[in-house]
């Protein structure tokens, strides 16, 4: 590991400060300590957020869940009010990875690093999430960008995730069996302005399947998906599957998680 300077922010301003194109946040530290440690990364500065009080902790209000951005899986997987309003989140937190991750890594770190199989990404989509961040409101739509790329600018800080509370949800995944990311993991939210169904571990970013969504719009129910044709093409293809077997897959688990709303 190369050598780096370590600083533990007082606040999100000094965190937001001291950050630069060669800096990193440290969260949980479950992806960037394993990246600098294998070589992957390298970073001149770590900027330790996870003293700041005001990033961590969970809200629950008549229509939102708005999670603080340093709150860890276990947290949440635990939450008595989440389990009460979306219990499909307080499900998704439970199935990341094993109890060390779940006991370091944060919803904030996870979806800054928008990894194409992480979970929390889909959970954003389908629940039209909010990204609040030092600077701004981000809806999820716009803040997903790509395979490990979203709008954030180097010096934001994501502060808290707003989620709409909706009528009905499920989370279903094919969790790869050594690290419990998704092969294939779809979201699906029944809210009274419409339906989402979010993909993720299929494509390089998390997407909203619309053909789906507008088939569920027509008849709620597993069989409405039958007839949904899913493309393969743009889907990845690797060692744990091919695009075809992930093609398959988002029915199959988008039938199993509207079956289990
Ligand atoms: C063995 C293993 C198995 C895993 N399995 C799963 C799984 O099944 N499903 C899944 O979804 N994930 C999985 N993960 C990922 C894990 O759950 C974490 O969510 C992820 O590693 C990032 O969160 P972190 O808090 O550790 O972030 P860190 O590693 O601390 O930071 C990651 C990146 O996010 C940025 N960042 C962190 N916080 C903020 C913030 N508040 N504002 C702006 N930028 C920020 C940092 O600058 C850095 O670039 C797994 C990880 C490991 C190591």
């Amino acid at each position: 590991m190369k050598t780096f300077n370590y600083h533990s922010a007082k606040d999100v301003k000094e965190a937001s400060k001291l950050a630069s194109p060669n800096s990193a946040f440290l969260a949980g530290g479950m992806t960037t300590l394993p990246s600098m440690k294998l070589g992957l990364a390298s970073y001149k500065d770590i900027i330790d957020i996870k003293k700041i009080k005001k990033l961590s902790g969970i809200k629950v209000s008549a229509k939102t869940v708005t999670i603080g951005a340093t709150t860890k899986h276990v947290e949440v997987a635990n939450s008595k009010e989440i389990k009460k309003v979306i219990p499909s989140l307080a499900a998704l937190a439970e199935g990341i990875g094993d109890p060390q991750v779940r006991n370091r890594g944060t919803i904030g770190g996870s979806i800054a690093n928008n990894d194409p199989a992480a979970d929390y990404p889909s959970a954003c989509i389908a629940l039209n999430a909010m990204i609040i961040t030092n600077n701004r409101k981000v809806i999820a739509d716009k803040f997903f960008r790509g395979m490990f790329e979203t709008c954030l600018k180097k010096t934001e800080v994501i502060e808290a995730i707003e989620f709409e509370i909706p009528q009905k949800s499920n989370y279903q995944k094919l969790p790869n069996p050594a690290s419990r990311y998704a092969v294939v993991g779809v979201y699906v939210a029944k809210h009274k302005s419409g339906i989402n169904v979010a993909v993720t571990g299929a494509k390089s970013c998390v997407y909203n399947d619309s053909d789906i969504s507008d088939a569920l719009k027509k008849n709620f129910s597993a069989s409405a998906i039958d007839n949904v044709k899913v493309s393969s093409s743009g889907m990845n293809s690797d060692i744990h599957a091919s695009a075809d077997y992930r093609a398959n897959m988002v029915k199959v688990f988008a039938k199993k998680a509207v079956e289990a709303c």
